[in-house]
């Protein structure tokens, strides 16, 4: 799934291509991720609108219009947004097209559907997908990282850094990471971090994140960003889905376990 780094970095070439752009029509091949709108209020409230900013917010990219109201759009797994030209071929899983002003086109492509549209008037903070977020995870201080990590009583670190609700934006190939670079295990508890790991890990989240948007995100699965292109970031990885291979740091073997339901990828001679 798309993380900070890749939704970051959609963010920031669809402000370049879109802002000020005026969508003049939409075209629906599939309603499936118009989640809280019907197809004709969707072209009714959007077709005409401008494009006022494009912000995120966690891993949800928030297209504000020139009348007020604004669109969440969620990746999920396999979601793409990509602006083409109308004469590229419209590929299957293609959902919604986009027609701008500019003569191009904004496509939302998602393979397994999972992804969402959404229609959203009035305040954004009132969005029920935007209100249980936690801070921003590239937008803490050290003291205030330091603080919510010790407002947790108890739970494993991995899972608690990839809940949106406690920090917004990480996900597992970022807490894999970014675990590692603190040299912390993955099923270490929360209350057990020391000072300077909390302060490690805080640095491990903000480099490994910061590095990643300028290698336009981590291209894994079907990630894409705006033009289609892979991200670069995986050559950059140290041990997710590096599972066998061997450590930078140590020279042993990166495992893999089940943790939550999720995998969790580190090095077991390195990260205690
Ligand atoms: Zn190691």
């Amino acid at each position: 799934m798309p993380e900070l780094p890749e939704v970051e970095t959609i963010r920031l070439q669809m402000e370049d291509e879109l802002k000020e752009k005026k969508i003049e029509s939409i075209k629906v091949l599939s309603d499936k991720p118009l989640k809280n709108v019907t197809l004709e209020e969707f072209a009714e409230r959007v077709e005409g609108a401008s494009v006022k900013a494009v912000k995120r917010r966690a891993k949800i990219l928030i297209i504000e219009l020139s009348t007020g109201d604004s669109l969440l759009i969620h990746l999920k797994l396999t979601g793409r947004l990509l602006y083409l030209a109308p004469s590229e071929p419209i590929e299957k899983h293609t959902h919604l097209i986009f027609n701008l002003n500019d003569g191009n086109q904004l496509r939302f492509w998602d393979l397994r559907q999972f992804g969402y549209v959404k229609l959203v008037s009035g305040k954004l903070s009132e969005a029920p997908e935007l209100k249980g977020l936690g801070p921003e995870a590239l937008e803490l201080s050290l003291g205030e990282f330091s603080k919510l990590m010790k407002s947790k009583r108890s739970g494993k670190i991995k899972p608690l850094l990839m809940n949106q609700n406690f920090i917004a934006g990480i996900g597992n190939i970022y807490s894999d990471e970014a675990l590692f670079y603190a040299a912390i295990h993955p099923e270490r508890d929360v209350s057990a971090l020391k000072e300077e790991e909390i302060a490690r890990l805080y640095e491990g989240i903000r480099k490994i994140m910061l590095s990643a948007i300028s290698y336009r995100g981590s291209s894994m699965d079907d990630y894409v960003d705006l033009y289609g292109k892979q991200g670069d970031f995986v050559s950059h990885h140290k041990v997710y889905r590096k599972t066998g291979q061997v450590c930078e740091k140590c020279g042993g073997s990166i495992k893999r376990i089940k943790l939550g339901g999720r995998s969790a990828h580190f090095c077991p001679k390195c990260q205690v």
